[in-house]
């Protein structure tokens, strides 16, 4: 029997699977970390594949600067991270992650293969169930490639939580359109089963992935929207009235390069429409917003999806007006042009 009045320290395989319980809920979620991995590396090019929904293979290739070989093995442990060191650092956080829960938390859920090069030799490591395995040297393209399979094998509990194939799918697909969305500068690919579901040019152009997600004709109906302050800059892409969704999920709000939700904010793209939506009816939107990152809090849920905003209403303001002012040079356009 457990002996309730023994306080031990957990074996970090164990403490890993419970921040897996919070940081990977789903195969998107690995899919979502891996990426995000990818991006603050300084990649150009990341192509996600996947296999049976992400539960046989998740596999990430990018470009980034890659892990020295010294540092591989580092990379898996509990609260290792290369992006903060101290803590005022908290409170300036400017790359995607910083928790470093990511690759120990997925390695304790799954089996993990991870080949790695800053530019000069490579290295391999193995994972399986947390534990360490093998590591050698292997070939040296710069940049990093994480194979993750048979994920959650150890943990039935969770392979029984999740949806159908189709909608873990949908959940893997939505996170990368996201991430693509969010940085246009990079060139993103997705296949899943061999068949590909979304390609991006990494020409910067946040217009190009609207069109690789939602289609041309969709895009041929979205405006430019743009607000600025000192301490706050707004720019992205919005649906005219009549071009419009049963749901708020297409409306994408990037905050320092990080896709977050936030209901206020969400409200607020809403209410720049005024009575110009339908009830139950929502626009497509997607929303550039740079604050000093002194002003956001993203420490406050392990996926960082959630994040806490000091000028949440100066910034939903801005949004709201942005909105509206667009919508109205859109009713002048015809005027102006009108034969008399
Ligand atoms: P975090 O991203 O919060 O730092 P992770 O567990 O996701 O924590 O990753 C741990 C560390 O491993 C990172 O800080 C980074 O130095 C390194 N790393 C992980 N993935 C990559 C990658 N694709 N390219 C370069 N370095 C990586
Ligand atoms: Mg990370």
């Amino acid at each position: 029997m457990v002996d309730l009045k023994r306080i031990h320290e957990l074996p970090a395989i164990l403490a890993n699977q419970i921040s897996a319980g919070e940081v990977v809920e789903r195969p998107a979620s690995v899919v979502k970390e891996l990426v995000e991995n990818a991006i603050d590396a300084h990649s150009t090019e990341i192509d996600i594949t996947v296999e049976d929904s992400g539960l046989k293979v998740i596999k990430v290739v990018d470009d980034g600067d890659g892990i020295d070989s010294s540092q591989v093995q580092t990379a898996f442990l509990r609260h290792a991270t290369s992006k903060i060191t101290e803590q005022r650092d908290l409170f300036r956080v400017r790359t995607l992650g910083f928790r470093g829960e990511a690759l120990p938390s997925i390695s304790s859920v799954s089996n993990v293969e991870l080949k790695t090069s800053t530019g000069s030799v490579g290295t391999e490591v193995v994972f399986k169930g947390g534990k360490f395995i093998s590591q050698q040297a292997s070939e040296s393209r710069k940049g990093t490639t994480v194979i993750v399979s048979s994920l959650f094998y150890n943990t039935p509990a969770r392979l029984k939580y999740l949806s159908s194939p189709n909608t873990e799918l949908s959940k893997i697909s939505d996170i990368v359109n996201r991430l693509a969305l969010s940085h246009p500068e990079v060139s993103f690919s997705f296949i899943s089963n061999g068949r590909e579901l979304l390609r991006t040019s990494g020409r910067g152009d946040l217009l190009q992935v609207l069109g690789a997600i939602y289609g041309v004709k969709t895009v041929s109906k979205m405006q430019p929207i743009k607000s600025k302050t000192p301490d706050i800059s707004i720019d992205g892409y919005v649906s005219l009235p009549e071009l419009t969704r049963s749901s708020r999920n297409y409306i994408s709000l990037i905050l320092n390069g990080r896709y977050v939700r936030n209901f206020p904010l969400t409200k607020s793209v809403i209410n720049g429409y005024g009575s110009k939506l339908m009830i139950g009816r929502f626009p497509i939107a997607v929303v550039n917003i740079s604050a000093d990152p002194a002003l956001i809090d993203v420490n406050v849920h392990p996926t960082k999806q959630e994040v806490r905003i000091s000028e949440e209403p100066k910034i939903g303001g801005m949004l709201s007006n942005a909105i509206r002012e667009m919508l109205a040079d859109k009713q002048l356009i015809p005027d102006a042009t009108r034969d008399f």
